[in-house]
């Protein structure tokens, strides 16, 4: 570890982390002191291509040798060639802005449901969307949203799958924002069934259906935004994470009327649209396309759901493509962490029971099994070592 005092010189917002990483080439990371993982995480759902993908190491060298930054004065080639591709793989008549996180892209969304005349919002419990006061108003979990009271007051929360939870939108209602599978909540998918009630009733309230696609989107279910799972075809779509191929980036899609809610001078980002992660963007979506990374998103996903199924203290195997929550019968999910980490593999323990996998979508059947296997030796040395104690 280089030498330093973690709490002398961060904010106590995080855990101390315990490893710190240097460099990675693919799905493999090396930390500091040389130890090599396979990373089964990707910096929370970030690293589409791995870490050093060629493609985004050139597009990003390139564009900033060129034109680093412009600000939104200014249009840039990156920038437009990126918005014109996320509507064209979206397959959405929509419009885009351009921020730099999940967070500041759903608080886009909140504030465009703002400009309909409606205040009302409908957010999931157990969902996340972000820290900012706006998105963690929409956030349905009560200790991120407790100290920081009061937030936005008209916020209501449902359980996702719920016909109740239906019925609680109304004519009232601005928006209602969703995952397709809640990531940080657990890896816990909305049924199609769900979603299309949803849709429907959205469509009858006139209310905005938002899909927060930030940690689903660009590929890692097997398509290229969870929603089209259940085929429906939402009004806003929120993005971030793999979206900038490793560098912040966060955007909207925004379709129908919505489209014309924002006037000039309403919103805005300094960062937003940057042309060096624009064009890092274009790469990832690019190398996506043409490697048939969706496939590959599905299949090994397919693959992890049936090995991990397999091993002993394993209830369920959560979620979709490469986007996997491993339900644990009776251990804490953090020590399978941490020894999965002794063992040289990356994941995390999202709550006390379940371990998400978010793996890039290059990897292959190899790292798989390798994973799989990890996993398997990490449940049976902690089952030993509890009943060692
Ligand atoms: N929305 C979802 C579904 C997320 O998973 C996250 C982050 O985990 C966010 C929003 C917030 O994204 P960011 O951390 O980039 O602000």
């Amino acid at each position: 570890m280089t030498s330093f005092n973690w709490n002398n010189i961060f904010l106590n917002n995080y855990g101390t982390p315990t490893i710190e990483l240097v460099e990675g080439e693919g799905v493999v990371v090396k930390d500091s002191q040389g130890n090599i993982y396979l990373d089964f995480l990707s910096g929370i759902a970030v690293n589409a291509l791995g870490h050093a993908h060629p493609a985004v190491i050139d597009a990003v060298s390139k564009q900033i040798r060129k034109l680093s930054h412009t600000s939104n004065f200014y249009a840039n080639e990156p920038a437009i060639n990126l918005a014109e591709k996320l509507i064209a793989i979206s397959n959405l008549d929509a419009k885009v802005f351009f921020c730099n996180s999940g967070a500041e892209a759903n608080e886009a969304a909140i504030k465009l449901s703002r400009r309909t005349g409606k205040k009302s919002l409908i957010a999931a419990n157990n969902s996340f969307h972000g820290r900012t006061m706006g998105s963690l108003s929409i956030t349905g979990q009560l200790a991120k949203q407790k100290p920081f009271k009061p937030l936005l007051s008209d916020v209501q929360f449902i359980d996702i799958n719920s016909k109740s939870g239906v019925r609680k939108i109304k004519r009232k209602t601005a928006a209602v924002f969703l995952e397709s599978i809640q990531g940080e909540g657990g890896v816990t998918p909305c049924t199609n069934e769900f979603l299309k009630a949803v849709r429907a009733k959205t469509i009858k309230t006139k209310s905005l259906l938002v899909m927060d696609e930030v940690q689903t989107g660009l590929g890692r279910t097997g398509q290229w935004f969870g929603y089209e799972n259940a085929g429906i075809t939402p009004d806003v779509v929120t993005l971030a994470k793999a979206l900038g191929g490793g560098l912040p980036m966060g955007a909207i899609l925004v379709t129908g009327d919505a489209k014309e809610l924002f006037e000039p001078g309403q919103h805005g980002s300094t960062f937003g649209g940057n042309p060096v992660v624009a064009s890092a963007a274009l790469a990832t979506i690019d190398v996506i396309e043409k490697e048939n990374l969706l496939e590959n998103s599905l299949n090994m996903g397919e693959l992890l759901i049936k090995l991990i199924n397999q091993i002993e203290g394993v209830t369920e195997v959560r979620g979709r493509g490469l986007l996997l929550g491993v339900e644990l019968t009776e251990l804490a999910a953090k020590d399978v962490e941490l020894e999965c980490r002794k063992m040289g593999l990356l994941l995390n323990a999202v709550n006390e029971k379940t371990l998400r996998l978010a793996p890039a979508l290059i990897v292959n059947i190899e790292q798989v099994k390798r994973c799989s296997e990890i996993i398997d030796d990490a449940i049976k040395n902690v089952k030993k070592s509890g009943s060692n104690s």
